[in-house]
């Protein structure tokens, strides 16, 4: 089954305790397509400047990512800058220069029009809504948003969420979008609003899946050196809508184990700076450290 992205494609600037890139490769679109693309297609939808370095996305394209859907706008690459202090949880946004991207109006091509898994990454609540119109008949819808959205229209997040299966965002997001600081209470309240499915991604802390009558948590993965955070979110969205559409299952049980294939990808992310580590990631790699987050939740429950 293939996936739909649409997001940004960026280049990023960013500043760890561990060093410092400037204008790598990076956007929503990106981080995802480089996850999901290790399980299933990616249909990518975004839009770049030109004088985005195409050459660095040749090995997305070697690796089952079309980017039919990218346009080629005249002006500059979207541009992002972020820098981290110890507490790789936190982090100041030292710019947005949307560029191109501030008049990206997300067309789908005829070819993606079937796509059956969508992940609509963090862009304006209108245009993901207009993404969803334009697609036939998706099988899940996967969305993510900020508190920038929440915040500044409410009313767009609110009708678009109707049409959402899972809502992948923060812990502080959920809270924010529900009025409510308990999380448990404030997860209902966003079900009643539409996705009836949600991941709350709480960083070095892990992930909650939360369905109708269910919970699980998947830890982070515990590294030692967390390099550059940029993109975790992303990339764990795509290993999770990667599994999913490679699976085509949408049980529980299938829901658990894709949300641990997301953590698994997020923490390789974190390794290196910008893609670095995304780029060339082995099979093994990735079922090794999903059988060690196995590992790392079990427990014997004999006493
Ligand atoms: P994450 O760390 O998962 O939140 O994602 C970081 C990525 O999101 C970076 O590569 C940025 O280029 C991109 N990004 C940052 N701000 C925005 C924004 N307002 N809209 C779309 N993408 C953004």
């Amino acid at each position: 089954m293939s996936i739909l992205v649409v997001g940004s494609a960026a280049l990023d600037t960013v500043e760890t305790p561990f060093g410092s890139v400037e204008d790598a490769l990076g956007g929503s679109a990106i981080y995802f397509s480089a996850a999901a693309s290790y399980f299933a297609p990616v249909n990518l939808v975004a839009v770049v400047g030109d004088d985005f370095p195409r050459e660095q996305i040749e090995f997305l394209k070697k690796k089952n990512v079309d980017f039919s859907g990218l346009e080629v706008a005249n002006g500059k690459t979207f541009r992002w800058g972020g820098k981290y202090g110890f507490d790789l949880n936190e982090r100041d946004t030292l710019f947005t220069h949307l560029n191109v991207f501030e008049k990206f109006e997300p067309k789908i091509p005829d070819s993606y029009k079937n796509s059956e898994y969508i992940f609509l990454a963090n862009i304006g609540p209108d245009l993901q809504m207009d993404v969803l119109k334009q697609i036939q008949a998706p099988k899940l819808v996967a969305l993510d948003t900020m508190n920038y959205w929440i915040g500044g229209n409410l009313p767009a997040l609110r009708e678009t969420l109707k049409r959402v299966d899972v809502l992948i965002i923060n812990d502080s997001e959920v809270r924010q979008l529900a009025n409510e600081a308990n999380l448990v209470k404030a997860s209902k309240i966003v079900q009643e609003m539409g996705p009836k499915t949600l991941i709350i991604k709480k960083g070095e802390h892990g992930a909650l899946l939360i369905t109708r009558n269910s919970f699980f948590w998947a830890p982070a993965y515990p590294l030692e050196i967390i390099y550059d955070p940029t993109g975790a979110g992303d990339t764990f969205a795509g290993g999770f809508m990667g599994y999913m559409a490679k699976s085509d299952d949408i049980s529980i049980d299938n829901l658990k184990r894709a949300v641990v294939f997301g953590s698994a990808m997020a923490s390789f992310c974190v390794e290196k700076f910008s893609l670095e580590r995304l780029k060339n990631l082995s099979d093994e790699e990735i079922r090794t450290r999903f059988k060690e987050f196995w590992q790392m939740t079990n427990f014997d429950p004999n006493v």
